[in-house]
């Protein structure tokens, strides 16, 4: 990027000249000042209001949500027969019965084909996504002009607080179709003033071209994707720190939460990483923020809760347990204490950043249904992820589980950056240090074997990098994203 861009930002922003001229003398990337500068500016716009009155916003909007759905919808007035509203706490939410995926798409099952969760008569609703259903049969989801317009305002937030602002250009890598995923993105864009360029129905290599020819600042896709455009560029002499991407933000996999992840795609893209979660039954639920040590969940929004998932009890602060939401601003499709299988550590601890909306250190730290039971050892995808990320020459990986007389076995299966006979010595070394800290980190021995350059499936949404091949089994994938329901 030219410093006459900048000289035009100066113009127009006179905040964005200081940071900037902060950023050249202390030796940084010129981008990244610029972002972080924007991180700054723009995260004073964030919600900022006090804990006591998130939570006083909060059961004011939860009632106004209950009356409302107890008379007019009938997948939830089914469900609370007997129980009296208002309630006087959000305590007393934890009275309320929970929600999960499965009922969603048993109803749909039973009253085919929306199901019963809807608020409004059906001639009221204007968008239809449905969930991907690659573990399951897809739940369709069904938004009204309102319950859209919510959803982009929770983008919004997002964007905010990530310093993106009208004189941005997003590149969304998405193919656009019923799989919800940056369909909001593109809305909440819309209402920021940031000029969106859509990257459906196109190859990388196009893709990639489309960044740089309209100078995208902003991209928008999974982290897996991100890091899969490397590969793309290199083969197309491109060096993606030159382009003009200065912020990157994900969804769809817990990838750009984890340090080493995060790290390769700023280190790539000589860009700020941030991270954001949401699921097609919720919305658009959580943000990274300047400090990048987890995720904020937008508390106007949300009501979070966080359980153990065998006792359904909430966990004490600082506990691992699984996150459950009640969305506030998604009238015509409700999601009311809804589990969402996503394993996240209990914080109370305000974030260094100043905003009071609950962090989830660390974001989502795996999922429920993810976690792997191997010789009685508890394993999660995004545990052997953040080790495997750690070694630069890494390009891609598959995690299979199978079966050797009896006993379960796990192994590693890893594409390094030269699979050439010259680099065998190299490649051998990095094998074993990749083994060592596997076995020392999780605590159980796993084999790692190299695959050859572009034999592993690449992804351009949720990538799937776990195979169950165990006999005792049927063959299934398992390593879905904490956003396989967005
Ligand atoms: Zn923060």
């Amino acid at each position: 990027m030219l410093i006459s861009d900048y000289l035009l930002i100066f113009f127009k922003n006179n905040l964005l000249i200081i940071h900037n001229f902060c950023a050249i003398i202390s030796g940084h990337l010129i981008k990244v000042g610029i972002e972080k500068t924007g991180g700054v500016v723009m995260g004073q716009e964030v919600d900022y209001s006090s804990k006591e009155e998130i939570k006083k916003v909060q059961l004011q909007k939860l009632n106004d949500l209950l009356m409302f759905v107890n008379q007019n919808n009938a997948f939830y007035s089914a469900k609370y027969l007997g129980i009296k509203f208002p309630l006087n706490s959000l305590a007393e939410l934890e009275n309320l019965p929970f929600s999960t995926k499965k009922e969603f798409v048993n109803d749909q099952d039973d009253f085919p084909p929306l199901g019963k969760n809807h608020s409004y008569p059906e001639e009221n609703y204007i968008r239809y996504h449905q969930t991907s259903g690659t573990t399951g049969r897809p739940l369709k989801v069904l938004d009204t002009a309102e319950s859209w317009d919510w959803l982009a305002d929770c983008w919004v937030k997002v964007f905010r607080s990530v310093g993106v602002t009208k004189h941005d250009r997003l590149f969304l890598a998405f193919s656009f179709g019923p799989f919800i995923g940056f369909w909001t993105a593109y809305e909440g864009a819309k209402k920021v003033g940031a000029l969106v360029i859509p990257g459906g129905g196109q190859t990388s290599l196009e893709r990639l071209q489309s960044i740089i020819t309209n100078k995208a600042t902003v991209l928008v896709c999974t982290p897996s994707y991100a890091l899969h455009m490397e590969e793309v560029a290199k083969e197309a002499g491109i060096d993606l720190s030159q382009t003009s991407i200065r912020i990157t933000i994900h969804a769809g996999e817990p990838g750009a939460s984890v340090p080493a992840v995060r790290d390769k795609i700023e280190q790539i893209w000589g860009a700020v990483c941030y991270d954001h979660s949401g699921m097609t039954e919720v919305g658009v639920v959580s943000y990274s923020c300047a400090a990048k040590t987890g995720l904020h969940c937008n508390e106007s929004g949300y009501i979070v809760e966080v359980i153990d998932p065998d006792t359904l009890k909430p966990v004490a602060n600082g506990e691992k347990g699984e996150l459950v939401l009640t969305n506030l601003g998604r009238w015509g499709y409700p999601a009311i204490r809804y589990r969402t299988h996503d394993f996240v550590i209990k914080n109370e601890t305000i974030c260094s950043c100043g905003n009071p909306n609950i962090l989830l250190p660390g974001g989502i730290i795996g999922r429920t249904d993810d976690m792997m039971i191997v010789r009685g050892v508890n394993i999660f995808p995004p545990s052997i992820e953040a080790i495997l990320r750690e070694f630069l020459e890494l390009v891609e990986f598959r995690i299979v589980l199978y079966t050797i007389a009896g006993m379960d076995q796990v192994k590693v299966e890893v594409e390094l950056s030269d699979y050439s006979e010259n680099n065998q010595p190299q490649n051998n070394q990095t094998l074993d240090k990749m083994r060592k800290l596997l076995r020392e980190r999780i605590g159980l021995r796993i084999e790692v074997e190299l695959k050859a350059s572009h034999s592993l499936p690449r992804f351009e949404m949720k990538a799937r990098r776990t195979i169950d091949q165990r006999s005792s089994r049927e063959t299934k994938n398992l390593g879905k994203s904490n956003l396989e329901a967005m």
